[in-house]
Formats: C-alpha cells, sequence, structure tokens
C-alpha cells in the first residue's frame, strides 16, 4: 500500500534528517515509529502526505509516485491527526469532523450524518455536534481530531504523537479505543511515538529509527524477543520481561500441568475431602473431557453448605483463564493487578492443562520487572 524505496531527507546546511529508508507497509497494518527526539520521524512522516518533500528516493502509494499525484488531492486521501489536535476553535464540532467532506462537496445532510455516525465509534453523543472545541476535554477534543481524520473514510492516516499531551488514563483509554477502531475500520496507520509502551501496545509493527535510520523493524514480540543492539535494549529498558529473560516466554513454560480438579456433579462434601487431601482452598471444575467449567473455592462451600449439595450448583463459571500460548507478560500484568490467586490454563478447545499460580509468576518475574524491594513487597503481597 504505501512503500518507501531508499528515501533520504537533507535540509539545508545540517546532515540528512532521513538516511536512505526502505520500507514496505500493508494495507490495513498498524505500523509505528518510534525513536528519541530528532531522530526523523516526523519528517518521514510528513514526506508521506508532501508536507516535506524527499530530497532522494521514491514514496508510492498503491504504486503511484506521490510526486505525481496532485498534492491537494492526496492530502486529501490521507487522514492526518497531529499532537496539538488542531481542531478550529471557531468551528463547531461538526464543522471540525467534517472539514474534508466540506472540501469535498458533501451535501450539508450527508456531512451531519457522518459527523453522528462518527461520533458513536468514539462514544460521544450528537450533543457534541454544536459545541465549540474550548467546550471539550482534551480527551474529547483528541477524539475529534482523529474523527475528522476518518471524516472521508481515507485508507491512510498518519498520526504524529496524537496522545502525548494528555494525561496518563486519558491516553491509555485512547489507545486502546483506537486499536480496537482500527482493527474495524480497516485502516492503514502510520503512527509515530517515543513512548515504548505506547508502541508495544497498539503497533502490528514498530520501526525503530535513531538518526535518520532505521536501527530494527518488527512485530513488538519480535523486537522484545530479539532487540537488534544495544541501542534497542536501551530503549526497550530493562524492566521489560521477555527482553529480561529470554527463555521465559509463553505460559506453558512455567504453568504447573497438575492442578488439582473436582467434577461438578461431586458432593460439596468431597469437595472439602478433596482440599484437604491435595492442601488446596480451590477446585477447578472440569468436565469428563476435562474441559475447564468453572471453579469453587472453600469459602463458596462454607457460604452454601446448606442451601446446595453439588459442586455444579454454586461453582463459579465467569473468570479470568490464559491459553497455552499466551505470553507471559500479559499474564503477570493481569494476575498482579487484579490480585487474582491463579489462572487456570487452557488448551484452544478448553481443556484444563494447568494452573499458574500467584506465587509462581512472583517467583520469576520480581527480579526483572520489579528489581526494587519496595515494588518487590508490593508484588508479592498474598
Ligand atoms: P522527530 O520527529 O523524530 O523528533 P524530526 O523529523 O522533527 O524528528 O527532525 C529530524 C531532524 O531534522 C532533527 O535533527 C531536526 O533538527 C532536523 N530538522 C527538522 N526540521 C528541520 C528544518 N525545517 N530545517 C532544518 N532541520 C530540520
Ligand atoms: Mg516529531
Amino acid at each position: 500500500m504505501l512503500k518507501f524505496d531508499h528515501v533520504s531527507k537533507a535540509y539545508k546546511g545540517s546532515k540528512k534528517a532521513v538516511n536512505d529508508i526502505s520500507i514496505e507497509i500493508e494495507r490495513g497494518e498498524f505500523i509505528v515509529f518510534i525513536g528519541p527526539s530528532g531522530c526523523g520521524k516526523t519528517t518521514t512522516m510528513k514526506m508521506i502526505n508532501r508536507l516535506i518533500e524527499p530530497s532522494e528516493g521514491t514514496i508510492s502509494i498503491e504504486g503511484q509516485n506521490i510526486l505525481e499525484k496532485d498534492y491537494v488531492q492526496l492530502r486529501r486521501e490521507i487522514g492526518y491527526v497531529i499532537q496539538q489536535i488542531g481542531l478550529f476553535p471557531h468551528m463547531t464540532i461538526q464543522e471540525n469532523i467534517a472539514l474534508v467532506p466540506k472540501l469535498l462537496k458533501w451535501p450539508e445532510s450527508k456531512r451531519r450524518e457522518r459527523a453522528m455516525e462518527l461520533l458513536k465509534l468514539v462514544n460521544m453523543t450528537d450533543d457534541f455536534l454544536n459545541r465549540y472545541p474550548h467546550e471539550l476535554s482534551g480527551g474529547q477534543q483528541q477524539r475529534v481530531g482523529i474523527l475528522r481524520a476518518l471524516a472521508a473514510d481515507p485508507p491512510l492516516i498518519l498520526m504524529d504523537e496524537p496522545f502525548s499531551a494528555l494525561d496518563p488514563i486519558t491516553r491509555d483509554s485512547l489507545q486502546e479505543e483506537f486499536k480496537k477502531l482500527q482493527k474495524t475500520l480497516n485502516k492503514t496507520i502510520v503512527f509515530v511515538t517515543h513512548d515504548m509502551d505506547e508502541a508495544l501496545k497498539i503497533a502490528d509493527r514498530i520501526v525503530i529509527m535513531r538518526d535518520g535510520e532505521f536501527v530494527q523493524i518488527g512485530t513488538p514480540d519480535e523486537i522484545l524477543r530479539n532487540p537488534a543492539n544495544d541501542f534497542v535494549e536501551e530503549f526497550i529498558g530493562k524492566e521489560r520481561l521477555i527482553q529480561a529473560r529470554p527463555s521465559i516466554q509463553t505460559v506453558e513454560q512455567i504453568m504447573n500441568t497438575n492442578p488439582a480438579t473436582v467434577t461438578a456433579h461431586k458432593l460439596l462434601s468431597q469437595a472439602i475431602t478433596l482440599m484437604k487431601e491435595k492442601r488446596v482452598d480451590s477446585l477447578l471444575v472440569v468436565d469428563e473431557q476435562h474441559k475447564l467449567e468453572g471453579y469453587i473455592d472453600v469459602e463458596m462451600i462454607e457460604q452454601n453448605r446448606n442451601k446446595a449439595d453439588t459442586v455444579g450448583e454454586i461453582m463459579e463459571t465467569v473468570f479470568y483463564k490464559v491459553e497455552t500460548d499466551t505470553l507471559l507478560r500479559d499474564t503477570v500484568y493481569k494476575i498482579l493487578k487484579r490480585s487474582l490467586k491463579y489462572a487456570p490454563v487452557v488448551d484452544k478447545n478448553n481443556h484444563l492443562v494447568g494452573i499458574v499460580t500467584r506465587a509462581s509468576l512472583v517467583d520469576i518475574v520480581y527480579d526483572s520487572i520489579w528489581g526494587n524491594e519496595e515494588g518487590l513487597a508490593a508484588a508479592g503481597q498474598e
């Protein structure tokens, strides 16, 4: 869809801001350029919509050199979101969102309809249509900035540090919202950030830049597992689990494969006996094929001993479980964050194959993630 072929940009009198970069970006791909300030991210981005022209090399979209396209037309076909939001203060939210549709001469009714449809995508009501930007919070304004880029339904969207001015909580929720939105709308996104957490969270592929050059291109996992050099390692940060412990990657590698189980038709008294035998306070409930159905713990039995006879009557069927190939870092995060004692591990067909306990996770990860004593104390609390 989008191709850079040996592209360089030199500003007069300074060294190259971008030096001989080549990459092919697939349709529907979410690609994130990351690197320290001044490494050439914005320059790379602006060459795509011809706000900056390359000194050497070619950029093409769908096989056509962008220099051969009319640049006004080109920019209308590419959504653009920047950090400073760039909403026009004297225009209403509807006018801001429907800016490009207006330039494309859509009738007013269609523009309004489009603005309403887009607001819905980010859970904002039609009440916002006639308001002005200053009446909105920073997070709402940035949502509108994104909607504006989506308005004429361009296949390609450029985003230059769009969330970096937001507070961490708003940023977090917008990242998630936007990642979901991108998957449903199937847009190609070129996204620039200097925040590694953001890149790891939202990217299909990450391009790490330094001094105008590409240092490494890969999926978040590839980069975490095999950082190309010291610079990338440094940039990822030591605290990230997989990089620190490359041998431990999936849940399967650390799970206990012998969890204590019970079937649903067993009596509560039998469950208690089992718990005593195995010295556990909770049992996973499985069917004859060893498919996971739920769990039961000693408190649930205590509370229901006069009301129920069998495990099936009182077991809990909604809970957090993981699959064998789930990455450990995701599981660690969830178990520790949600204060769960354990997570059952299932295969693709929901057969119970093991259990990851909080205690086992803490053992393995504390020194790489919570390397200091304060963090260790917090993570190790049971
Ligand atoms: P980033 O977005 O990664 O922070 P930029 O692409 O904005 O980096 O800048 C890359 C390099 O090009 C920097 O060294 C910057 O100082 C330089 N640069 C950017 N714009 C200009 C310009 N208009 N004239 C001269 N140098 C520039
Ligand atoms: Mg920049």
